[in-house]
C-alpha cells in the first residue's frame, strides 16, 4: 500500500494529479456533443470518478494509521480539497441538466436504468435542480450544519465529568482487582471516578454502593448539559428548513427516503412493533431484576437507571456462573487470526496467501493476497495492533474496487494485544466478535468490488443494510464448531470446552428484552426530534415522555441525556438503522443456522448479496438469496429464545 517512510509532499502531489485526471473527466463529459447516445453519457459520467478510486481510501486510511505525523497532516488537508470537490459536483447544475435530458428508454439495460434513476435522484436530494436563491440557503444550511455537528460532538468529547468518593477504595466494593489498581486513593483518601467509558462501564455494572452509581449516572446523562440543548434545537430547526426546501414534510421523512426502510411512517413503525416483540421477554427480566433488588432493599417497589447494569451481572454470575476471563487463554491472537482467515477460506472457497513484498506502513502489518481457485482476486492489509496516534477503533477501511487493475483492496484496522515473545496477547471474546464482523465488511468489499459502474461498486447498497453481512459474520464467533477449530488454550493446547461456549452464549442472551427496549428508545427519540416541525420544541419534555413509554426507569430530575446523545449529529433520525440491520442480518443467517460451514449456502450468498454490491436495491438482493422476501420472523424468534 504505502510504506512507513512514505514522502509526505510526493503522496499528495500523486493525490492531486489524480483529482486533475478527475476534473478532465469533468470537462470530458461537459464537452460531449449533444447526440451523444445514453451509453455514451452514462459512461461519461462514470469515468469522473474513475482516477480518485486509487487515491480516496489510500488517503483516508493514511490519515488514520500512518505513523508519520507530516503523511497525516496531508491526507487530512486532500480530504478537505476531495469533500469540497464532491460537495460542489453534486451541486453542479450544467452535469445535473446533461443528465436529465437523456431518456430513461434508451437504457440497454435495467443497471443503465438504475444508475440514472439513482444519479438524478442524489442529484435532485442535495437541491441542485432549485432556483439560485434556494441553492444558496441550501448551501448555507450545510455549512451551518457542518459547524454545529462538530461543536454538538466536540462539546460530548471534552464534558468529561467525574464524581470524587470521599472513602476512597471502600466506595469501590465490588469492583476487581485491576480497577483499584487503576485508580489509586489519592493524598485525602479519595477515588476519582470519571464517566469516559473505562471507568463508567465496571463501575456501573460492579460497584456495590448504589448512591454512588446513582451519582456517576446523573453525572454521565448531565454531559454537554446546558450547551448541546442549544445546539441541538438549532441542529433540529436547520435540518427542519433544508428538508422542507427540499420538499419533504420533515428531515426524517428526508433521511429515509433513500434508505431500504424508505418512509419514516415505516421506520417509525418498525421500532414499535419491535418494541412490542421484546415486550414479554422484558417483563421478565424487569421481575428477575426487582427480585434482585429486594434483596439488598426489601420494600424496593421501582427500578432505576443506575441499578440496570449492576442487577444483570448479578443476576449473570449467579445463575450462569460466568465468568468472561475463563474465555481468554484460548484466544490467542495469532490463532484467533489464523483461525478467522482459515474459517472464511474454507466457507468461501478461497485461499489466503500472505504477501511479504508488498509495502506496508509499520512493521506489525500484514498483507494477504486472496486467491480463487488460483486467481488472484483481491488483496487486503490487516493492521490489528494498538499504537500511538492510531484509529482507536475497529474499522474496515475501503481501499479500492480496483479500477486501476481489478483488484479491490481493502484494510482491517484493529486495537487488539499484540504477541510478544513472552506474552500470547490473549483476546477477549468480544474482540473475536469484533474480528469476524470486520471482516464481515471485509468480504463484502473486496466482493463487491469493480462493477461496471464505480456508482454500484463495492458496499455500495443502502446505509440500513450495510451492517447486516457484518452483523450475521459476528454469529460464526459464537458457534462452538467454528470456534473449536482454532480456539485452543495457549499453555495445554486444548480446545475452547463446549459447555464453556455454552455458558458464554447464555450469558449473551440474558439481557435480550432491556438491551432492544433501549435501542428502540433510542431510535424512536432519534426519529421524534426530526419528525416536525421544532420551533418551540422542548427535548427534554418529549426525551422524558418517549422514555416513559419505552422504559420503567424514572427520569432523574436535572438530567438531559439528548445533549450526550452522539448520534444525533451523525445519525439525525437514523438510529433504527442498527436494530434494522439486525432483524436483517439474523434472517440472512437463518439459511446457515445448524450448518455455519456450508459452502453452498455460502456460496449462494457471496454470488446474490455480497458480488452484487450496489447493482440491486437491498431488499431484491436479500430476496434473492433467501428466495423470499426478508422476515422480522427469526429476530423475533432470537428475541425469545433462551
Ligand atoms: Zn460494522
Amino acid at each position: 500500500m504505502f510504506p512507513a517512510d512514505l514522502d509526505a509532499p510526493k503522496f499528495l502531489a500523486d493525490a492531486r494529479a489524480a483529482l486533475a485526471q478527475s476534473r478532465v473527466q469533468l470537462e470530458r463529459f461537459l464537452a460531449l456533443p449533444a447526440d451523444a447516445s445514453f451509453q455514451q453519457v452514462i459512461e461519461s459520467f462514470d469515468a469522473i470518478g474513475r482516477p480518485l478510486d486509487r487515491v480516496r481510501g489510500a488517503i483516508g486510511l493514511a490519515s488514520q494509521v500512518h505513523p508519520l505525523e507530516g503523511v497525516r497532516d496531508v491526507s487530512n488537508e486532500f480530504t478537505v480539497e476531495l469533500s469540497t470537490y464532491y460537495s460542489e459536483l453534486s451541486l453542479n447544475r450544467a452535469v445535473y441538466e446533461r443528465l436529465a435530458r437523456l431518456d430513461p428508454a434508451q437504457a440497454a439495460s435495467p443497471l443503465e436504468a438504475r444508475l440514472l434513476r439513482n444519479t438524478l435522484r442524489d442529484f435532485r436530494r442535495s437541491g441542485v435542480d432549485r432556483d439560485d436563491a434556494t441553492r444558496e440557503r441550501i448551501q448555507k444550511l450545510n455549512d451551518e450544519l457542518t459547524l454545529l455537528g462538530i461543536e454538538f460532538d466536540s462539546n460530548i468529547a471534552k464534558d468529561t465529568r467525574s464524581i470524587t468518593i470521599g472513602d476512597g477504595h471502600a466506595g469501590l466494593k465490588g469492583l476487581p482487582a485491576d480497577y483499584l489498581a487503576a485508580h489509586p486513593q489519592n493524598e485525602r483518601g479519595e477515588v476519582v471516578i470519571t464517566t469516559d467509558g473505562p471507568d463508567y462501564h465496571p463501575f456501573m455494572s460492579y460497584a456495590q454502593r448504589g448512591d454512588l452509581r446513582r451519582e456517576l449516572y446523573r453525572a454521565s446523562v448531565s454531559r454537554a448539559t446546558p450547551r448541546n440543548i442549544e445546539v441541538l434545537q438549532g441542529m433540529l430547526e436547520k435540518r427542519h428548513e433544508l428538508a422542507t426546501l427540499l420538499g419533504y414534510r420533515s428531515w426524517a421523512e428526508y433521511v429515509t427516503e433513500d434508505k431500504m426502510i424508505a418512509s419514516a411512517g415505516n421506520a417509525v413503525a418498525f421500532v414499535e412493533r419491535t418494541a412490542a416483540a421484546a415486550r414479554t421477554r422484558l417483563g421478565a427480566e424487569l421481575a428477575d431484576m426487582l427480585a434482585m433488588a429486594r434483596r439488598d432493599e426489601p420494600s424496593a417497589a421501582i427500578l432505576h437507571d443506575w441499578q440496570k447494569s449492576y442487577l444483570i451481572e448479578r443476576i449473570k454470575s449467579e445463575r450462569l456462573n460466568f465468568d468472561s476471563t475463563a474465555v481468554r487463554p484460548y484466544l490467542a491472537y495469532g490463532a484467533v487470526r489464523d483461525g478467522v482467515l482459515a474459517t472464511t477460506a474454507a466457507l468461501f472457497s478461497l485461499e489466503f496467501r500472505r504477501n511479504d513484498s508488498e509495502a506496508r506502513w509499520h512493521d506489525s502489518v500484514e498483507c494477504y493476497d486472496v486467491l480463487d481457485g488460483g486467481k488472484h482476486v483481491a488483496r487486503f492489509y490487516l493492521d490489528m495492533h494498538p499504537r500511538p496516534q492510531k484509529y482507536k477503533h475497529g474499522a474496515m477501511f475501503d481501499l479500492s474496487v480496483g479500477v486501476d487493475d481489478g483488484i479491490p483492496k481493502a484494510a482491517l484496522v484493529c486495537n487488539f494485544p499484540r504477541p510478544t515473545a513472552t506474552d500470547p496477547g490473549l483476546l477477549q471474546h468480544s474482540d473475536v466478535e469484533t474480528f469476524f464482523h470486520e471482516f464481515g465488511h471485509l468480504m463484502h468489499h473486496l466482493f463487491g468490488g469493480r462493477q461496471r459502474f464505480l456508482a454500484f461498486s463495492g458496499i455500495a447498497t443502502e446505509w440500513d443494510f450495510v451492517e447486516a453481512p457484518s452483523q450475521m459474520y459476528e454469529e460464526w464467533a459464537w458457534d462452538t464448531g467454528v470456534l473449536q477449530r482454532f480456539a485452543r488454550h495457549h499453555e495445554t493446547g486444548e480446545p475452547i470446552p463446549e459447555e464453556l461456549v455454552a455458558r458464554m452464549r447464555a450469558a449473551k442472551e440474558y439481557g435480550k428484552g432491556l438491551q432492544v427496549a433501549t435501542q428502540m428508545y433510542y431510535a424512536a427519540l432519534a426519529l421524534e426530534l426530526h419528525d416536525r416541525d421544532p420551533r418551540g420544541l422542548d427535548t427534554t419534555e418529549r426525551m422524558v415522555a418517549l422514555k416513559a413509554r419505552f422504559l420503567p426507569f424514572p427520569h432523574e430530575e436535572g438530567t438531559a441525556f439528548q445533549a450526550s446523545f452522539g448520534h444525533l449529529n451523525g445519525y439525525s433520525a437514523i438510529y433504527y438503522t442498527y436494530m434494522w440491520s439486525l432483524v436483517i442480518a439474523k434472517d440472512l443467517f437463518s439459511r446457515f443456522e445448524g450448518d455455519l460451514m456450508n459452502r453452498q449456502v455460502a456460496a449462494s450468498y457471496r454470488r446474490s448479496i455480497l458480488s452484487a454490491g450496489g447493482t440491486k436495491d437491498a431488499a431484491e438482493l436479500t430476496r434473492d438469496f433467501l428466495g423470499r422476501d426478508y422476515s422480522t420472523a427469526p429476530f423475533e424468534a432470537w428475541l425469545n429464545r433462551g
